[in-house]
Order: C-alpha cells, then structure tokens, then sequence
C-alpha cells in the first residue's frame, strides 16, 4: 500500500516535471504543415495542376471604340487545345490576358480574362472561346493574347495561410489530412478576381 502510493506520487511527479514542460516546449515547436505542405497555400480547383496548355490560336474579329474615346473593346475568338493528365475531371479557369508585346515583360499586361474549363479524366480538348478585352488606348500592333491555367491557390485555414503548424498538432493533423484538405476546398471554392465583362459593358453603353 506503502509502495503503491509512493509510485502514484512519483507518476503524478513525472508528469508535472516531464509532460507539462514537455507540452509547453511541443507547442512552439512549428513543423510544416501536412495539408498544404508549408506552402500555405491548397489548390481550391483539384486537378487544374494536371492540366496544360498544348496549343493556342487567337485572331482579333473586332475592335472597336466607346464614342467618347474612354475604352477601346477588343474582340478576340480564342482556341485552345487542352490536356488534363489527371485520373479525374478537371474543372478551374484559365486566366487570359491581352498583352502589349511593345512594352516591357511584368507590365504589359492591358486585360485580365477568365474562361471556365471543364475536362474529362486523361483526356484532350480543344476549346473555342470569344473574349473581349477593354483598354484606354489605341493598339494598332503588338497585340498578344496568353493563357494560363489558373490553379485556384487559396489560403489554407489548417494552418491559417503560415505553413506551419505546432509538433504536438502534427499527429492529428497529418492523420486526416486528406480530410482537411478536402474541408479547406469546399469552405473556401475559388473564384476569379473581378474583371469587367465588356460585352455587357459595351452593351448598357449603346443602351443608355
Ligand atoms: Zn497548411
């Protein structure tokens, strides 16, 4: 009885001077974080990572001015020829962006554009797409027209966008991070930055 109580008080003495300092030591010990790697970030848009561009044709149909000469609209049919390596169905945005080829590479871009995409398991599509652009000036040449295949990156909230997360988390985390991974997509779905639709801007133009 003697002895019993004696080993209790030493287990009760271990974990005060062992597993509390040993916790407070874990908790700000960071490791990388399992969901999004340490990058922070998660892929909203699962398998657009498996998708690229294999080939691109533009031609200019229209371009064409707002009478007070505050916006030139560019018309542009678009094809692009798309492979999607993924065991899955890929559906994201491609980002396409008019460019000035006159003007330095980082800041020639005039319009930002986004198409949906929506491409069936190892398989290749090619997709026709009429996109116009908007600018303030006049560009009689040196017009360009580039897609990318947007990944969707949203911050991660397992780890609250830092990529790291505390040693003594990690288990747990790194147990279901297939699950959490999925829980920070459907919270948090992609959408593309707000971009004017010059079709319809072109459109209340005339009508008002
Ligand atoms: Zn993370």
């Amino acid at each position: 009885m003697n002895i019993f109580s004696k080993f209790r008080f030493k287990k009760k003495y271990f974990a005060f001077f062992a597993i509390v300092p040993l916790l407070a030591v874990t908790a700000v010990i960071s490791v990388p974080c399992p969901v999004c790697n340490g990058t922070g970030a998660v892929n909203s848009l699962p398998n657009t990572e498996m998708v690229s561009i294999l080939e691109m044709d533009f031609e200019q149909t229209l371009g064409s001015g707002v009478p007070c000469g505050a916006y030139i609209v560019y018309k542009y049919n678009i094809s692009i020829k798309l492979l999607n390596e993924a065991s899955e169905n890929a559906e994201g945005w491609l980002e396409i962006l008019l460019i000035n080829t006159r003007q330095e590479e980082g800041s020639n871009i005039l319009d930002t554009q986004y198409v949906q995409i929506n491409i069936p398991a190892e398989a290749v599509v090619t997709n026709e797409y009429n996109v116009s652009f908007g600018t303030v000036m006049v560009f009689q040449e040196g017009l360009e027209v580039r897609a990318e295949v947007v990944e969707g990156n949203v911050p991660d909230l397992i780890c609250d966008g830092t990529g790291r997360i505390s040693v003594n988390t990690w288990p747990l985390i790194n147990g279901f991070k297939e699950h959490f991974s999925e829980v920070v997509q459907e919270t948090q779905p992609y959408h593309p930055p707000e971009f004017i639709d010059w079709e319809e801007f072109m459109r209340n133009f005339f009508n008002q």
